[in-house]
């Protein structure tokens, strides 16, 4: 087997409506990688995840989870997998304990109860573990639906949208012990709309639009693409110099915004104005971010 744990070949999925979701999706995800799948709502996240466990039939194309064909052999494959949905499913009847403990019969697992405490406990449930489903608030059924994609011992964790609508405490709590996954060598797959988030944590990332990717790479190769460092300031004196007019990206009354690749370039736009007896204030720099690549790449439609 290569070191591509998850391989997804030319997948399209047309659902029954005929609404074409999927439009040739081919991804390769390293074994060991911290891979964040970002895209605005309705971009096709999730019925690329759901595929990647059987939950949604693809038209046509191939997934391989660390090496078996999903659809030819769905339960090698599916061993390999967990993966946290994002809508919130738990039986209102069941406990903590005994979902997860009936999701280890599902999987064939006996004598699982150690683990079972282990994510019990690293998921903050220990006060929880006879409480029945329905009674639990959602962020904590938000961990439950962590611990069952966990009952397995899956090397792939999947996380749809797992921190939307959640706490910052349960959020920290959550990074925290998803983090340590990976550094025991678990591959992590995650779609999130907090950029913010995706920036810090993932080492990989890949941006789907309309059922396309748009770009993918590493974090800071895709950081670094942006080109967009910006130079904030305000004109007290002179004219916006002709040179640096066509780079303006935003220009409001005296208040001009430019868009620069590194300190030498800023360094030639100061030099610029200096040389056209422009007079500044307030001059301010921000950094290139996630969220300006995604608005780059999504917005141009
Ligand atoms: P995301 O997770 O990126 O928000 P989804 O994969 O949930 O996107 O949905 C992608 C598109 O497919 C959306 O336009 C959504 O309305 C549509 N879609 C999702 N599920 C179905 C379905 N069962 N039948 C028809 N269209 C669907
Ligand atoms: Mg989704």
């Amino acid at each position: 087997m290569n070191s591509n744990i998850i391989d997804i070949e030319n997948l399209h999925k047309t659902y029954a409506n005929g609404f074409e979701a999927l439009k040739g999706i081919s991804l390769q995800i390293r074994e060991g990688a911290f891979f964040g799948l970002l895209g605005p709502n309705g971009a096709g996240k999730s019925t690329l995840i759901n595929s990647m466990v059987g939950l949604v039939k693809p038209t046509s194309g191939s997934i391989r989870i660390a090496g078996f064909d999903i659809a030819r052999n769905t339960s090698e494959a599916l061993m390999n997998i967990g993966v946290v949905a994002q809508e919130i499913l738990c039986d209102p009847f069941l406990s903590v304990y005994e979902m997860l403990s009936f999701q280890s019969g599902y999987y064939g697992l006996k004598n699982n109860d150690e683990w079972i405490e282990v994510i019990i406990d690293s998921l903050g449930l220990s006060e929880k573990r006879q409480t029945p489903c329905r009674l639990l608030s959602g962020g904590m059924k938000r961990r439950v639906m962590v611990a069952q994609a966990l009952v397995h011992k899956p090397p792939i964790i999947v996380l749809d949208e797992p921190t939307a609508g959640v706490d910052v405490q349960l959020r920290n709590q959550l990074w925290q012990f998803i983090e340590k996954l990976h550094q025991r060598g678990h591959t992590i797959v995650l779609t999130t709309h907090y950029l913010e988030e995706a920036q810090n944590l993932c080492s990989e990332i890949a941006i789907i639009n309309h059922g396309q990717i748009v770009t993918t790479g590493t974090t800071d190769q895709l950081l670094d693409s942006v080109e967009q460092n910006t130079v904030r300031f305000r004109l007290v004196k002179g004219q916006i110099p002709e040179k640096l007019r066509c780079r303006v990206l935003h220009a409001e009354a005296q208040s001009f915004v430019i868009g620069f690749s590194d300190a030498m370039d800023l360094g030639a736009i100061l030099e610029t104005l200096r040389t056209a007896r422009c007079e500044i204030g307030n001059l301010q720099t921000s950094k290139a971010t996630l969220e300006d690549l995604f608005i780059r790449v999504t917005q141009a439609d």
